[in-house]
């Protein structure tokens, strides 16, 4: 039997594109081995998004070609599609595909089989205008499945490189997420969590029908006890939007919602396309449609022009919204975007600083969340065995708001959705009782 190692780099869209990618192997009689083992086909899943993706995608790369020199070495994601020469001119690499035609890539590896030509793949993803449907049946992880339903960005961001290695908006088929979700409910999954580059652009290339479409057909799917949307934008929440928010009861109370930044000035030379009156108004609306809902978000500091007064005005911002929780990255120049050469770029002594600053900032206001649920119950979806006391088995799963939470139970709970009084409040954790398994609504209830 022919065998097939994968290595994934980056994001949640790679990863579900790799369990895509496993699926036309296994349909060809292939066995998945580790990738540091020896393989027949070695195939690396590359990021671009920051300069250090590229590098590390390189890295994979050679040492794919040092495991197996006989073997076939695959390259597609990201980095393949923005750079696929660099990528062929590391010996012993076979077959560069970018983030399309991949259903192409066993009648690739076949011609390279015979011929040991290699091929570069690589088209302009630029004009490409549909979605690439590729199957996913399941998942390694038993409980969330993730369901990639969008592909590629119309938002330019100044910092970002992604809509050059993505291409433009596309969202995928309605029928078939419908029918995928249905095979994966029928496989045992809970929950879905739906991702995409740029999921909330769901719908903008499709005729009358928007992401909150979809969210209610998905409400209807039988079976189905959550819905989460990895990340949106605030101006793509609208009233049918926040509607299902509101009505809808498998929709998890969590939403990522990316700020990047607290100033008005900062956001406008990052080409984000809302002012913070703007997000703020939108959060306001999404607490009255769904109250105690969880919002995270991502913040870049140290961004070229951010002046100390502009930070602390951020800062200051963040905490009046509130987070549940907040992802802080420093800025850090990505060759080829608008941002990389933009004068005013900031010491990255000061950017660790004001790192440091909204990470304390991000973990305060993770506790006054968790806080807010000491003595309630809420659903959470038991995930793995985590470690406890001595002879005392400890589940850890999410609740439908995000917190992170273990309570005493056994193994034969994973995938069950437990009812769980939250005893006490943690910043990355919190701690609770099982009081029920239950199958009916995700609301919290008091007492
Ligand atoms: S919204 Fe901005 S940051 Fe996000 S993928 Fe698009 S360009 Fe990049």
């Amino acid at each position: 039997m022919s065998s097939v190692a994968f290595y994934t780099l980056g994001c949640k869209v790679n990863f579900y594109d790799t369990e895509a990618i496993w699926q036309l192997f296994k349909n060809e009689g292939y066995e998945q081995v580790d990738f540091e083992g020896p393989a027949d086909v070695y195939l690396i899943n590359t990021c671009t998004v920051t300069n250090t993706g590229d590098k590390k995608s390189r890295q994979m790369i050679r040492r794919a070609v040092r495991r197996n020199p006989e073997a076939i070495v695959a390259v597609t994601g990201c980095y393949a599609q923005t750079s696929p020469g660099e990528i062929l001119d590391i010996p012993g690499v076979d077959l560069v595909i970018g983030n399309q035609d991949r259903d192409q890539i066993m009648t690739h590896v076949k011609n390279i089989q015979a011929t040991r030509q290699p091929v570069n793949a690589v088209r302009n993803i630029m004009k490409t205008r549909e979605f690439e449907e590729m199957d996913v049946p399941g998942f390694a992880d038993r409980t969330r499945a993730f369901m990639k339903i969008q592909d590629g960005c119309n938002n330019f961001c100044t910092f970002c490189i992604i809509p050059w290695s993505r291409g433009l908006s596309r969202s995928r088929d309605p029928k078939s997420i419908i029918t995928q979700a249905k095979q994966l409910v029928a496989a045992g999954y809970k929950e879905f969590v739906l991702t995409g580059i740029h999921t909330g652009g769901y719908g903008d290339d499709l005729e009358n029908y928007r992401l909150s479409d979809l969210l209610w057909e998905l409400d209807q799917v039988e079976g189905l006890e959550r819905v989460r949307i990895s990340s949106i934008e605030a101006s793509q929440i609208d009233e049918k939007l926040l509607e299902v928010l509101n009505r809808s009861t498998k929709m998890c109370r969590h939403l990522h919602i990316p700020l990047q930044a607290g100033h008005n000035e900062v956001l406008k030379a990052m080409h984000r396309k809302y002012t913070t009156e703007e997000y703020y108004a939108k959060i306001g609306l999404i607490r009255q449609a769904m109250p105690d809902v969880g919002i995270t978000t991502d913040v870049i500091v140290g961004f070229p022009g951010e002046t100390d007064e502009m930070f602390r005005a951020g800062y200051d911002f963040m905490k009046a919204v509130g987070f549940s929780e907040m992802h802080v990255f420093p800025y850090s120049k990505r060759t080829g975007t608008p941002a990389a050469r933009m004068d005013h770029q900031i010491d990255e002594e000061i950017k660790n600083d004001r790192v440091q600053q909204l990470i304390d900032l991000s973990e305060e206001m993770q506790l006054t969340y968790a806080r807010t649920f000491v003595g309630q119950t809420v659903s959470v979806i038991a995930e793995r065995s985590a470690k406890g006391a001595p002879g005392r088995a400890v589940q850890h799963g999410f609740s439908d708001n995000y917190l992170q939470i273990l309570f005493n139970g056994d193994d034969s709970l994973q995938g069950e959705l437990c009812q769980i009084k939250i005893t006490e409040a943690g910043v990355n954790e919190c701690r609770g009782e099982l009081v029920g398994i239950s199958h009916d609504s995700l609301q919290t209830s008091a007492g």
